[in-house]
């Protein structure tokens, strides 16, 4: 399945594009910018661009026909090297050893992608590995396999982890960053650009990448999500706040989510301490999409508990308001277990 298209970001797309028919694009970029508002899929577009065989719109948009067109939306181009955070479950091995670990992980994450276009944030627990870094530095030196150059992404670039003992690895980074081989593009997204090691930081051109307006959200909860009732669309983009990302955070599993949400509300509507132990259930990490997705459950069923009613009483449609509340904390950094708690404490007596 090619990857969805990409929404907004037009002025941005102007510029990279502009500077790259005047053959002045930086060959090191950082696109920063709220997580999930496109960073990955904009660099995506720019690899796109950077490999078409015959650019349109006087060079500023790819083609979108071409065979290179064609490999990169299918996330399958030889040239196009992109880095995710990956979870590397067993340590252990040689450095040649942990790079082909790290290879057979992207490789997974990618053919999974190509499978499920729109991906949720990556957990927590994911990271870029010295391996990671090893395998980038190895990709940057092979000659392009089918265009005139690669390009690498490295997304989450502040989830880089410096490790003792590997500055060899590190300063090799570095020095590519400083200088890229010629034939090469690198761009770097980060969330948190601040968490950056100054030493990268220093040698990236930053570029900022801004919320999107609510016209165009609504396009992406419609066209790419399928959402065709309005209250919902207006919903999500209303939760979305200008960053497309976060509405698939909260779509995925949704039988999971309606169940969670009947266990939550039966626990905090029985007595005791119940309910206690179900917030404690509420992961912190890769457990917020599936908090998120439970809380929209429960919604839903709260709304449907106040339509059956006819007229919902004054507490239904408080607990309502608690849970919608609720909802906007948990995009934040608010730890989903004290809210979980203190949601049930509001729900106790509905
Ligand atoms: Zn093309």
């Amino acid at each position: 399945m090619p990857i969805h298209p990409l929404y907004g970001h037009e002025g941005v797309r102007n510029r990279l594009a502009g500077a790259f028919a005047s053959g002045r694009l930086p060959q090191a970029l950082l696109l920063e910018g709220p997580a999930g508002v496109g960073k990955q899929r904009l660099g995506l577009w720019l690899a796109q661009l950077l490999l078409c065989d015959a650019p349109v719109a006087g060079g500023r948009e790819p083609c979108g026909a071409c065979r290179s067109c064609r490999l990169v939306l299918s996330l399958s181009h030889p040239d196009l090297h992109w880095f995710v955070p990956i979870e590397l479950g067993k340590r252990g091995g040689d450095a040649d050893k942990q790079v082909e670990l790290v290879e057979t992980a992207l490789g997974e994450e990618m053919a999974a992608r190509r499978e499920k276009p729109l991906y949720e944030p990556t957990s927590g627990l994911a990271g870029h590995a010295i391996a990671s870094v090893r395998l980038l530095l190895r990709r940057l030196a092979l000659t392009p396999a089918i265009g005139r150059r690669k390009v690498a992404i490295i997304g989450d670039a502040e989830r880089l982890i410096p490790q003792q003992g590997q500055e060899a690895a590190a300063n090799a980074l570095l020095k590519v960053l400083e200088e890229p081989p010629a034939d090469a593009q690198l761009v770097l997204t980060a969330s948190e650009p601040e968490a950056l090691l100054p030493t990268i930081l220093s040698r990236v051109v930053r570029v900022r990448l801004a919320r999107l307006p609510d016209t165009i959200v609504t396009a992406f909860v419609q066209k790419e999500l399928g959402v065709a009732e309005e209250s919902i669309v207006e919903q999500q983009v209303r939760s979305a706040d200008g960053i497309p990302g976060r509405v698939l955070a909260v779509t995925g599993d949704r039988p999971g989510a309606d169940a969670a949400a009947g266990e939550f509300l039966s626990a905090a509507r029985g007595a005791g301490v119940g309910r206690y132990e179900l917030a404690l259930r509420q992961m912190p990490f890769q457990a917020r999409g599936g908090f998120t997705a439970m809380l929209d459950a429960l919604l839903a069923r709260l709304r449907a508990e106040a339509r059956a009613a006819g007229t919902p009483s004054r507490k239904l449609t408080e607990a309502i308001a608690r849970v919608f509340e609720a909802r906007e904390q948990a995009q934040g950094n608010v730890n989903p277990q004290l809210l979980a708690a203190v949601l049930s404490d509001d729900l106790a007596g509905v």
